[in-house]
């Protein structure tokens, strides 16, 4: 079971947990997170396995100050308005990632965007020690309402993870409001912790409202992930020419012909094989092969979630697979 301790006792062993790549539930002023490293690929696949999510959608970054904000992602000055009169505070805002920003693409989907946040208390002080930012989404099992008391998480995920941080019930006990500025204009994505009213009265200007494709549920949507080859799932053999996405310790037949290989996770490992999931697509996807073969991974634990997302980056181009 978790152990439960106060934000004042809490600090160093959150600090020993995240900097080994494991998670840790802290309390935000929106509602508890569940936290990894959003620099180490396997403490955030670690996020999305103890959370029990079925896909990996693109994670929220948060951050100590607007230097730490600035060096990952590009601010126009209507963003950096909006950051000085919210942060800390809840309110996200979608920005331009910076390339070489360390981010794992985990956290982010492998879009090229990034949703980041400063949150106020514990989880600020955490990140500015650790000197990492922290992907954290709500800190409760996929599907579940989200955790506002230690013990509501502790009650859900306690076998699951090593540490709840206590903090008590979280002040505002809603998700952070989501906005992104596009070309000038600033688009609510989702409502939350500060009323779309107050973020008008500080800018001077509407938020525009409303679906755009794409944009509300990035990891919907089958174009984000989609690589220039074409892919070929739960391949046992591969032709000449191919490129090879491999799993585990066994090879698909024809594999020495391959244009190029990676192995998601030689010992058959998923957190591994999450970690590795985008930037691997990527990989291959230079290497010029017209196709990429992917050997079959199994769909227990994370495996469902890699499933999901080869499958969304194998749809035809022009089809959004239906969300279910
Ligand atoms: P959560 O961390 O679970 O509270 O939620 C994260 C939310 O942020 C999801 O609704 C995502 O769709 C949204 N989000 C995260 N990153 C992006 C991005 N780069 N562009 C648009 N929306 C994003
Ligand atoms: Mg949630």
């Amino acid at each position: 079971m978790a152990e439960i301790l106060a934000v004042g006792e809490a600090m160093e062993r959150a600090l020993a947990l995240l900097a080994g790549g494991d998670v840790v539930a802290i309390p935000t002023e929106t509602v508890y997170g569940l936290a990894g490293d959003a620099t180490n690929g396997v403490g955030v696949a670690r996020i999305f396995e103890a959370k029990g999510r079925p896909r990996f959608n693109p994670l929220i970054a948060h951050v100590a100050d607007l230097a730490m904000a600035e060096r990952i992602a590009r601010f126009d000055p209507l963003s950096e308005k909006l950051a000085r009169a919210f942060w800390p505070g809840p309110l996200t805002l979608v920005l331009p990632q910076r390339p070489g920003n360390g981010i794992h693409p985990l956290v982010t989907a492998g879009l090229d965007t990034i949703a980041l946040r400063m949150p106020r208390g514990f989880g600020g002080e955490l990140i500015a020690r650790l000197g990492h930012p922290l992907a954290a989404p709500s800190a409760n099992s996929s599907g579940k309402i989200s955790a506002t008391t230690a013990e509501a998480v502790a009650a859900d995920l306690g076998s699951r993870i090593k540490l709840v941080v206590d903090g008590g019930a979280t002040p505002v006990g809603l998700e952070s409001t989501i906005v992104k500025v596009e070309a000038g204009t600033l688009r609510l994505l989702r409502p939350g912790g500060v009323a779309a009213e107050e973020i008008e009265a500080a800018v001077g200007m509407k938020l525009l409202r409303g679906a755009v494709a794409g944009i509300e549920a990035p990891g919907m949507l089958a174009s984000h992930y989609a690589p220039g080859a074409a892919m070929r799932l739960n391949a046992e053999k591969v032709e000449a020419g191919e490129a090879l996405l491999a799993f585990g310790g066994r090879r698909a037949e024809g594999w020495q012909a391959v244009v190029a290989l990676k192995n998601l996770s030689v010992s058959g490992d998923l957190r591994e094989a999450a970690a590795n999931l985008f930037a691997y697509m990527q990989d291959l996807d230079r290497s010029g092969a017209k196709t990429i073969a992917v050997e079959p991974i199994p769909f227990d634990g994370l495996g469902e979630a890699i499933n999901d997302r080869l499958s969304r980056a194998a749809a035809p181009r022009d089809i959004i697979p239906s969300e279910t």
